[in-house]
């Protein structure tokens, strides 16, 4: 190895002694890929970039998961698929071929805060979508659903500001910050919102 992957090595190490949570997977949900623009498409490939980098100095990249993977979405990618786990099928199967069934879906629509108690959670969802165009609303409830279909137990939660999910930066990377800190860095939900700010 590297000299590289021995810190990253020797990070999963410390995370392991350190960490009171087990080590999940951070999965972005890509069903949503193909109604995408090509300017949006370019969006979601800059925030996932972003997400690989977070979830290596959090965790190690392997415990970020892309799924629905498709040939294009595969090819507009900037970093190395091969340092995560890309899936080319749906959520679901992941899960279950992962013996996991159930997950937190993260979600603007839900009516419940995520909470200290959720973070035991094998599994956290976020939409792979953008919305630079207006035609993508309630398409992440749409995402659970999908899970729910398929035998998957979804515990939807929001991040807000006192309930109110104004605010609070919607990017999937952003989102994905968030939770990291409120995890693995004790943060309050209103904190972490302020810090990646
Ligand atoms: N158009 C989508 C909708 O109406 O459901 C929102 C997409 S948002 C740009 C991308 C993803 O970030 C969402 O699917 C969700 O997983 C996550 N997300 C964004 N804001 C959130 C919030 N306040 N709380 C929880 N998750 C959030």
């Amino acid at each position: 190895p590297s000299d590289h992957d021995d810190i990253i090595i020797g990070k999963e190490k410390i995370i392991e002694e350190i960490s009171k949570y087990e080590h999940p997977y951070f999965i972005i949900d890509l069903m949503y890929w193909d109604e995408h623009t090509i300017k949006e498409k370019r969006k979601l490939a800059l925030q996932l970039n972003q997400s690989y980098g977070l979830i290596r100095d959090y965790l190690w990249g392997e415990r970020l998961v892309l799924t629905w993977l498709n040939k294009e979405a595969e090819s507009s990618m900037h970093f190395p698929l091969s340092r995560i786990t890309s899936f080319k099928g749906p959520t679901h199967q992941f899960l279950a071929e992962n013996g996991i069934k159930e997950a937190i879906l993260l979600d603007p629509w839900a009516k419940r805060d995520i909470k200290p108690e959720d973070f035991t959670s094998k599994a956290f969802i976020i939409g792979g979508i953008v919305d630079k165009t207006g035609d993508k609303k309630g398409t992440t409830p749409r995402i659970g659903e999908k899970l729910q279909e398929n035998k998957i137990k979804v515990k939807r939660r929001k991040i807000s500001l006192m309930g109110d999910t104004v605010g609070v930066p919607d990017r999937i990377n952003l989102i994905l910050e968030i939770l990291l800190k409120m995890m693995f860095e004790d943060k309050k939900m209103e904190e972490a919102i302020l810090e990646i700010q």
